[in-house]
């Protein structure tokens, strides 16, 4: 993994004197409504490019005559105010990168002005990653090391310092641990497969203080985790299975709950013998995104600790096409004795996550969710800014909302809608692992899933094909993974403490 990454410094000062050195940014929000100040901004930065004032932006109402700069805001009008003042402030910083200036000094004009902070913080960390590991040749280590990295500074005027100053540090862990599992979804399949992902995992909980436990081929064959074998006998690397264990401490015997975390790793998949067209495999490196999602969940939740026991499971393999690989039509026999007739061997993720789901219902969980990158039908429905859930438990897919609000995700909720099991019957098993109907597929892949899901376990799936992996440039995101889902599930765990 590339270790060149820059680390953001930062630190909280009560105020900042205007005559002090450095880049001063401001944001404003009056009452919320980000910007309502904007027809008066754009007069004001039409005033300051009429100066010919050399660089236009910074964000202020207020204060703008003061400023020197003026950031344009308009490209973010359509944002929410939270996802705006990420783009912002990671526009001032990049500004104060190429000025090197330092620190760059951001004083928020806001009701909520430790809100404020945090997303700036957030929208810096992760708006500066880019995986750049291959790019300039031999001379990139040389050029990144030149790069210069402003200090930030927050204002933090009547806040609580020592708070402000704790609840950013947790931030900055959390955007940290996002950015390395974006490192691992971008990084090619050659240097990737199933057990390099593995590999990963264990270094994690090492790192984050899990506990880990892994299964080779030969003990999934052992065990009956078909899914898995079946997906992975077209590629030369084997599947793996990987389960990661936060435990708490407790005082004696006191019952916890317990949250299960399931992700779909298929470190490339290119359809397998249901080849994928070449350009619709071009990005199939990122179907490993919910895998990694779970892993970035768990380092979070590692690394800041939680009230309740987590386990993360990870069913990691390839989808390739060969001689040895599982051909349409043939059959498998799933763990729990259900056979599925597989009539496209491109929908493999729901094979494998079935195994993962099966191992963390024996845990007999107080929550299970699973995150994946499942279906194309689901970029189709609501595009690249929205994740679906679904689930059987209204409870859980509210909590999991909520968390997505707080870090900016989206999550939808679609209908787990039975009528289209009907869709899913095969002549020969017990289901198909496809519908056979063109529409409603991300209905029927998840109604698949919950068919291996016994109705006691509050379940509930999120399918992050769009989001995970943009395809693009996407609001402060640089091109490539985007992390998508691990503050969702790392959110859902804290907020149950
Ligand atoms: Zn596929």
């Amino acid at each position: 993994m590339d270790k060149s990454k820059t680390k953001i410094s930062w630190r909280v000062e009560k105020t900042w004197a205007a005559d002090v050195p450095g880049l001063r940014t401001f944001l404003l929000a009056e009452e919320h409504e980000f910007f309502t100040p904007y027809a008066e901004l754009e007069a004001k930065l039409k005033l300051y490019n009429e100066r010919e004032i050399e660089k236009s932006l910074l964000l202020s109402g207020t204060t703008l005559e003061s400023s020197d700069y003026l950031l344009p805001l308009a490209q973010f009008k359509y944002l929410n105010i939270w996802e705006a003042v990420k783009c912002a402030a990671l526009m001032a910083y990049k500004e104060a990168v190429s000025l090197k200036i330092s620190p760059l000094v951001l004083v928020m004009d806001a009701p909520d002005a430790s809100g404020f902070h945090k997303k700036a913080l957030e929208g810096i960390i992760l708006g500066s990653y880019a995986y750049e590991q291959f790019k300039g040749g031999a001379k990139s280590k040389e050029k990144k090391s030149e790069i210069f990295v402003p200090e930030i500074v927050f204002v933090s005027g009547g806040l609580d310092q020592p708070l402000i100053t704790a609840e950013l540090e947790r931030l900055q862990t959390v955007c940290e641990r996002v950015n390395r599992i974006r490192d691992l979804v971008n990084h090619p399949p050659a240097f990737l497969g199933p057990e390099e992902f593995a590999g990963e995992a264990v270094k994690s909980a090492a790192d984050c203080g899990l506990k880990v436990e892994l299964w080779d081929e030969n003990r999934l064959k052992g065990e009956g985790y078909a899914g898995l074998l079946a997906v992975g006998r077209g590629s030369s690397k084997p599947p793996r299975m990987v389960a990661l264990t936060y435990v708490p401490e407790t005082d004696g015997d006191k019952k916890i709950p317990h949250v299960v975390l399931v992700g779909k790793g298929i470190t490339f998949d290119s359809g397998g013998l249901s080849l994928k067209p070449g350009a619709s495999m071009v990005d199939m490196k990122s179907d490993m995104a919910g895998a990694a999602a779970v892993l970035g969940a768990m380092e979070i939740i590692g690394r800041l600790g939680a009230k309740v026991k987590v386990t993360g499971i990870l069913a990691l393999a390839e989808n390739m096409p060969s001689g040895t690989a599982q051909a349409p039509g043939d059959i498998i026999v799933m763990k729990n004795g259900k056979s599925v007739e597989v009539k496209n061997t491109d929908a493999e993720g729901r094979l494998i996550l079935v195994d993962a789901l099966q191992l963390g219902a024996s845990l007999e969980p107080d929550f299970m969710v699973d995150a994946a990158t499942l279906t194309g039908a689901c970029r189709v429905a609501l595009g690249i800014d929205v994740a679906a859930v679904l689930g059987r438990d209204a409870d859980l897919i509210k909590r999991l909302k909520a968390a997505g609000e707080e870090s900016g995700e989206i999550l939808w909720e679609l209908p787990l809608e039975k009528a289209y099991l009907e869709n899913m019957k095969s002549d020969f098993a017990d289901i198909s692992n496809i519908g056979n109907s063109a529409y409603g597929g991300t209905i029927t892949a998840a109604l698949f899933l919950g068919e291996f899901v016994p109705e006691e376990i509050p379940w509930a799936h999120l399918d992050i094909a769009g989001p995970a992996y943009p395809g693009k440039k996407w609001k402060y995101f640089a091109p490539g993974a985007t992390g998508y889902g691990a503050r969702i599930m790392a959110g859902l765990v804290k907020n149950l403490g």
